[in-house]
Formats: structure tokens, C-alpha cells, sequence
């Protein structure tokens, strides 16, 4: 059967995660390690930075004409983030489930079990972030560590 397909399943992935500033400020980074190794995920790659506006411009430059994204800016730029590349079979979909949904109010609702419902405060400071897809996990990590750091290279390959 199509469906009990063995090999994608077993096969690891790699993702990108990323602590906020009111992750780190608010000592979050401990207890989601925690989480982060109970679930199965190997942290491959990690950097604690303080990002500029630039970077943070271009990171996320989909959103750039919407009008949260001053705000948005600003509050990436407020204080050091913890990146890190993750490694797990599912790794994208399984962070994103893990982190729960985008606003940390709805996520304290729907999904009280999600590390956006246990550290983070609204719609914009919602401690954690996750790559949406594979495609956009290449592209994240890519963005910020060096392909020649990275254990193994994703099967899209796209770096
Ligand atoms: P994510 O993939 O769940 O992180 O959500 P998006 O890619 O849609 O948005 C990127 C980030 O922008 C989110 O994690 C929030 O920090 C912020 N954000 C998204 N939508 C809004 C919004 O409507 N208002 C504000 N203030 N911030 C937002
Ligand atoms: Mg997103």
C-alpha cells in the first residue's frame, strides 16, 4: 500500500527552529530543550545571535507588506535568539505540531499542550518559531548556517 510507505517516514529530515527573544529573555530556552530532546529531535546545529533589522527584513521577507511587520521587525530585533537546525524523521511537521498555533492566546485554547501556549504571550511575541515546509526549511537553514556545518543535506537538496 501507497500509504504505509516505510521508507519517507523512517527517513530524517532536518528543520529549522528558532527561540524568540521573549523566549530567551524569558528563560524559556532550558525547559524547550527539554522538549525538543523527549520528542526525538536532535539539535544538529545551534547559534545564539542577536539578529539586525536587515537580516530580520530579509528572513522574513514574505510578510514584508503586511502591516504587522514593523512590529514584527522590531520585536525580532529586541534581544538574542537561539537558532537551531533540527534533526528527526518528520521534522518539519513535527516541530510545527509541536509549537502549536501562530497566536500563543488561541494556542493556550486549542492546543495547551504547545510550547506557543506554554511560553508564548500573543499573535506577535509567540516565543518559538518553526519552517512551515520542507522547501522553507531549506531555505531558513540555509539562510543561516553553512551547508559544509550541516550533518547530512536534505534530500531537496536546494543549499
Ligand atoms: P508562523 O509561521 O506561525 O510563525 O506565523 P507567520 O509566518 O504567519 O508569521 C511570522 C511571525 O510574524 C509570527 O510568528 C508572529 O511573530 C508574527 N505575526 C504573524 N501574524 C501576525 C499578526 O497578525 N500580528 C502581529 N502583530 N504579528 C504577527
Ligand atoms: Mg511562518
Amino acid at each position: 500500500l501507497q500509504t504505509c510507505s516505510a521508507e519517507s517516514s523512517t527517513e530524517k529530515e532536518l528543520t529549522f527552529a528558532m527561540i524568540k527573544p521573549d523566549g530567551v529573555s524569558g528563560n524559556y530556552t532550558t525547559a524547550i530543550k527539554k522538549i525538543i530532546s523527549e520528542f526525538g529531535f536532535g539539535i544538529t546545529n545551534e547559534t545564539t545571535v542577536q539578529l539586525d533589522e536587515e537580516t530580520v527584513k530579509d528572513f522574513y521577507t514574505e510578510h514584508s507588506s503586511r502591516s504587522f511587520f514593523p512590529g514584527l521587525v522590531r520585536y525580532m530585533t529586541s534581544g538574542p535568539v537561539l537558532m537551531m537546525v533540527l534533526e528527526k524523521a518528520n521534522a518539519v511537521a513535527d516541530w510545527r505540531a509541536l509549537i502549536g498555533p501562530t497566536d500563543a492566546q488561541t494556542a493556550k485554547v486549542t492546543h495547551p499542550h504547545s510550547i506557543r501556549a506554554m511560553c508564548g504571550l500573543d499573535l506577535q511575541r509567540n516565543c518559538v518559531h518553526g519552517s512551515d515546509s520542507p522547501q522553507s526549511a531549506l531555505r531558513e537553514i540555509a539562510f543561516f548556517f553553512e551547508k559544509s556545518s550541516l550533518g547530512f543535506l536534505p534530500k531537496h537538496d536546494e543549499l
